[in-house]
């Protein structure tokens, strides 16, 4: 079986400065895998990459069976692949409820954007209690679950989630690891980018330890979560 996405020998440079040096990694269906590493690493290069907002300078990329090489990004998103950004990018002035429209901006099916509105209401409730006031009043943690709404309002294939737990409070992050969970409980596919490793590789089946542009280490969630190495470097443990 080919999984849903196929990344290999992929290599992302700015200008003359090689961010991700040829790095190889799939997600099957039904999967939530992870790539952790510190700052820098290429982890968010890498997930712009397979949005078709950067271009790579080497490498294939294969989505739903497909290749991505010259997709423009809109068309990647059609086929399947949303992205919820780091620093949320959400539309401050507009209301809860037309930023999960504007997901859906490339879908026609009224009945059915209506009904997964209502879905990511029930996923986050306080967007539901909000949905008319304007997205900028929300908290940090309230933008990322608006942000990932939002991005699940495209019907993906695959979701790619940027540092959902950045800059939030303890309490927060938790209820985003939940719903990730819950997500793939509901058999989300899910490519998660994350700093906070001890939380990421706790909920992943598979996890990528990225630095310097290249890919370290890879195992299981729960092998890599034991790893000596890991602990020591990421897990802040001496
Ligand atoms: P972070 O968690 O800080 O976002 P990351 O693992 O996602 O880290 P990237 O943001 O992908 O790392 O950055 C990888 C490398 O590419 C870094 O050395 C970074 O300085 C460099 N880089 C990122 N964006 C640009 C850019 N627009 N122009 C030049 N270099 C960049």
């Amino acid at each position: 079986m080919t999984a849903l996405l196929e990344v290999e020998d992929l290599r992302v440079a700015y200008g003359k400065i090689e961010a991700v040096k040829g790095i190889s990694f799939s997600v099957e269906a039904g999967q939530v895998v992870t790539l952790i590493g510190t700052n820098g690493a290429g982890k968010t290069t890498t997930l712009r990459t397979l949005s078709g907002l950067l271009k790579p300078s080497g490498g294939r990329i294969s989505f739903d069976g497909k290749p991505l090489a010259g997709v423009p990004a809109h068309k990647i998103v059609s086929l399947g692949l949303a992205h919820s950004p780091e620093g949320r990018h959400i539309f401050p002035r507009l209301t809860i409820a037309e930023n999960l429209q504007l997901g859906a901006f490339l879908r026609t099916d009224k009945a059915g954007i209506e009904k997964d509105i209502q879905k990511a209401y029930d996923l986050f409730p306080i967007l539901g209690e909000r949905r008319k006031q304007a997205s900028g009043t929300l908290s940090g943690g309230e933008q990322q679950m608006l942000a990932m709404g939002r991005a699940l309002m495209s019907q993906p294939k695959l979701l790619m989630l940027d540092e959902p737990s950045m800059g939030l409070s303890p309490i927060m992050m938790q209820k985003i690891m939940e719903t990730i969970i819950e997500l793939k409980a509901q058999g989300t596919t899910i490519l998660l980018v994350e700093q906070n490793a001890q939380a990421a590789l706790s909920l992943a089946d598979h996890g990528h330890v990225m630095e310097v542009g290249e890919i370290k280490l890879t195992g299981s969630g729960q092998d890599l979560l034991h790893d000596e190495n890991v602990r020591k470097t990421y897990l802040g443990e001496d």
